[in-house]
């Protein structure tokens, strides 16, 4: 009867505990054919630099369309691959078919793949980029690996020595999402990050509270004064590139820009961006 399947009734929710635990089987289940499957993808996002209003390189992202439930997006499949040990799998999958690609772009594009912090503590990811690196014949400076705050939530050497192996490869690290996980700022002297990339929370408020805007100028200030460049996330307003550009901020990442798009519509885009420069505020042109 209707009544007790209304919101607000312990038989409604049980239903849909229900339901998602299905639907994390099906997942489980799925995700282990669906790299043989083709089933993965890769999407990628530009960064742009706001002196100039250049594009440095894109940001590799994955993207799972599965056969009957459609495209699962990242943040439901990668945590169940984390749970299950696939991500070392998908990681692994990931980062070759990116530095694949890359390899033939123009050569001062850089790349960036995401990396699981389940990924530094479940294998050798130094000797698995070193070897990525060689077989896809990809530049190591060209190579930029992201990681969030949630590396440092376990405090595990290997984990930092493995960063800083990536480090000695002449690999470049990013801390993705800055300011919304892990609150200490200790890990920031332990080890050198090259990029911080200041999370989309911010920049969704930039324009509307003082708050918002007084953090993101002070992780820039806190950036410059570690040597660390800065990405905003998330931008989808030319007035939060302005606000940006005051603060002081190195680039940008956001649908303002463009989405994230298939391998193939790259050059296209990198075309496009140079004849038109569509969405440059005037005071950023160079
Ligand atoms: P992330 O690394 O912080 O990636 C940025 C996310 O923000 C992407 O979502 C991107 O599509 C989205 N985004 C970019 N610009 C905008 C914007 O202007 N507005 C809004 N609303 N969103 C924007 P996506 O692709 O769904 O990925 C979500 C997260 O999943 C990623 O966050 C990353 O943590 C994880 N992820 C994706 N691919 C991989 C991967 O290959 N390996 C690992 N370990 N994690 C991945
Ligand atoms: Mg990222
Ligand atoms: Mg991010
Ligand atoms: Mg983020």
């Amino acid at each position: 009867d209707a009544k007790s399947h209304a919101p607000g009734t312990a038989r409604f929710y049980v239903q849909r505990l229900g339901e998602q635990v299905r639907r994390r089987q099906i997942m489980e289940r799925d995700l282990r054919d669906a790299i043989e499957q083709g089933q993965l993808s890769l999407a990628f996002q530009p960064k742009i630099e706001l002196k100039g209003w250049r594009v440095t390189g894109f940001e590799a992202l994955m993207r799972w369309r599965h056969p009957v439930h459609g495209n699962i997006p990242p943040v439901e499949f990668i945590p169940i691959a984390e749970d299950c040990g696939l991500i070392t799998t998908l990681g692994e999958w990931a980062l070759q078919e990116a530095c694949r690609c890359a390899a033939r772009w123009p050569a001062e594009l850089s790349l960036a793949v995401n990396l699981s912090p389940v990924q530094l503590m479940a294998q050798n990811i130094v000797s698995l980029v070193e070897s990525t690196l060689k077989t896809t014949g990809l530049a190591a400076h060209r190579l930029e690996l992201e990681i969030t705050e949630s590396v440092f939530i376990q405090e595990n050497r290997s984990t930092v020595q493995q960063l800083r192996g990536l480090h000695d490869l002449g690999v470049r690290i990013a801390l993705d999402d800055f300011g919304t996980g892990y609150s200490s700022l200790a890990y920031l002297r332990r080890f050198p990050f090259d990029t911080l990339k200041i999370d989309r929370a911010f920049v969704r408020e930039l324009l509307v509270s003082r708050d918002a805007r007084a953090i993101v100028r002070n992780i820039v200030a806190l950036a410059k004064s570690l040597r660390m460049a800065t990405v905003a996330e998330g931008v989808e307003e030319p007035a939060q590139v302005l606000v940006l550009g005051d603060e002081g901020c190195d680039q940008i990442q956001g649908f303002l820009a463009a989405r994230p798009m298939p391998a193939e519509e790259i050059r296209n885009f990198l075309r496009n961006w140079r004849d038109q420069r569509p969405v440059v505020p005037p005071s950023f042109q160079p």
